[in-house]
């Protein structure tokens, strides 16, 4: 696995490998972005002197894709208010700040970099202590076999962790390659790997596929670096993401549809609660976030494809919002020509001269742009299968885990346990986050993620996982 982005703020050296101590359950988490730092710390909160979390992840711990950016214009997209690690502490964010001297309120909308200082800070503490290892490298494979009471995992420095269970915190994984690009064409195919903010930063005119969340990023981060920058976004429909009322409305309560759920049910229902009062589209979107997983659930198969099909973009684009002030930079971007945004998509991209030659169709149409530089932002991958991670690929044709029926992340059971190729949930393997997204519909943001870490570190923490040998992480010959 190659580094794919560098974070600004750095855990205190303090943070050290250490073997497992007897007596203590071990359990490795794989992935030390948000998902995994949650996991971590809502473990080594509850299980007192009785756990042992063995922290898995090439990169910084505490920042992932979304908190490793540098620039602080890339606001968080979610209030103050709903960043806290902890549910029942709504407010340890915002004291985590006020403590520092940082204003923040609770409709705010902080800058990312500085959520991830907030999530490191959570892992400093425990990571100067014994009870959390830092192995700042890739897990490459997982072997679990039915009866034995551990997990072995290998590790990219060949550094083998033997633990009592594994959470899987990978995140979304990699960007989605585009088709039709030539050789030698000035591309970047991954915007959060370092370095490629910096290449937008060097452009003159760049076409940017997608028109989501990550487009606004690359065009805020382009427009601050170079003022004359011209950049061109191109998605299926061309839409931008809705942007946030500066105070947030009250949710509308909405009610789950009793008895068997269809598509169409739902939306003639949400259509009727946003015409009865259109500018309060918001609080009907907000209101129905409690009860989504369980409608997600309860919708045949056929309808979930035909939502991730047809009705996955405009739902992202009223759910996922920008913040009003990102919102109101992205309109003077675009009032000022510097941005411009269109329905179509990428027909072919090639090297023309230093540049690159972009042809985007539209139905019928076709449009050619010239310039320095083509960028990525369609978001990851949507097929677990063509995960290029070893360890994915690894779980899936051992048998150990089984994608989801959609195939966009793995198959588990309502507390996140992996369902195995036979439909068995395992005893030893979760996962929580966005590779349960096939399953849940929410499951990416923070609110949902804390959630699932909370719960996962209850179940992990009772139960039958524990019952094994003292020594659990080793090195084996030749690992550092
Ligand atoms: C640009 C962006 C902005 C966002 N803004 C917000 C926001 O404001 N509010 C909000 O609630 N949500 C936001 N999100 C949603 C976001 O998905 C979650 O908040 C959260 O960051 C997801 O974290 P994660 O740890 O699951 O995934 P990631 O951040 O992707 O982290 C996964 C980690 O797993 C590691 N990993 C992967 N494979 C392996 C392996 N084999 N071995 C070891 N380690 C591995 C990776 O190195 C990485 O560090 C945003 C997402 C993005 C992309």
């Amino acid at each position: 696995m190659s580094p794919r982005r560098r974070g600004s703020v750095h855990l205190a050296s303090a943070v050290a490998e250490s073997a497992g101590m007897p007596g203590r359950r071990v359990i490795a988490v794989i992935g030390a972005g948000a998902s995994g730092t949650l996991t971590a710390v809502h473990l080594l909160r509850r299980g007192g002197s009785s756990v042992q979390v063995v922290l898995i992840d090439p990169h910084e711990p505490g920042l992932g894709v979304a908190y490793s950016t540098i620039d602080p214009q890339h606001l968080l997209n979610v209030r103050a208010s709903c960043m806290s690690a902890f549910g029942s502490e709504p407010r340890h964010l915002l004291d985590w700040c006020s403590a520092r001297g940082i204003d923040a309120g609770a409709q705010d909308f902080l800058p990312r970099r500085l959520f991830g200082a907030y999530l490191q800070s959570l892992l400093v503490r425990w990571a100067e202590s014994d009870r959390c290892t830092l192995i700042a490298a890739a897990a490459t494979a997982i072997e679990s076999r039915p009866g034995e009471v551990a997990v072995r995992i290998e590790c990219s420095d060949r550094r083998t962790v033997i633990a009592d269970a594994a959470v899987l915190a990978l995140g979304n994984g990699a960007p989605a390659g585009l088709a039709g690009i030539g050789p030698g064409t000035p591309y970047v195919a991954d915007p959060w790997a370092p370095g490629a903010l910096a290449q937008v930063a060097d452009a003159h005119r760049a076409v940017i596929v997608g028109t989501g969340l990550t487009a606004v990023d690359i065009a805020l981060s382009g427009a601050a670096a170079r003022p004359e920058i011209e950049l061109c976004a191109v998605s299926r429909h061309g839409w931008l993401p809705r942007s946030h009322l500066p105070e947030r409305p009250e949710p509308r309560a909405v009610t789950a549809p009793a008895g068997p759920v269809s598509l169409e049910k739902l939306v003639v229902m949400i259509s009727a609660e946003v015409r009865a009062d259109p500018p309060a589209w918001r609080e009907v979107v907000d209101g129905l976030r409690p009860i989504s997983n369980d409608v997600w659930r309860r919708l045949s198969l056929q309808d979930r494809r035909t939502f991730m099909g047809e009705l996955r973009s405009w739902w992202d684009i009223h759910r996922h919002r920008m913040a009003p002030a990102i919102g109101d930079q992205i309109s003077r971007l675009q009032g000022s020509g510097r941005l411009t945004v269109q329905a179509g998509r990428l027909e072919s991209a090639r090297r023309h001269g230093d540049g690159a030659r972009i042809e985007i169709r539209n139905g019928s149409s076709s449009r050619r742009f010239d310039a320095d530089l083509l960028v990525n932002a369609t978001g990851p991958s949507s097929r677990i299968r063509d995960s290029d991670d070893p360890l994915v690929r690894g779980l899936l044709s051992s048998g150990l885990a089984q994608a989801d029926e959609l195939g966009i992340g793995f198959a588990c059971d309502s507390g996140g346990a992996l369902v195995d190729a036979r439909g068995l949930p395992s005893r030893r393997l979760f996962a929580l986050g966005p590779p349960r997204r096939g399953e849940l519909l929410e499951t990416t943001a923070i609110p949902e993620i804390r959630a699932q870490a909370e719960n996962l570190s209850r179940r992990l923490l009772s139960g039958p996982v524990g019952q094994r040998a003292p020594e659990r992480v080793r090195s084996v010959a030749g690992a550092g």
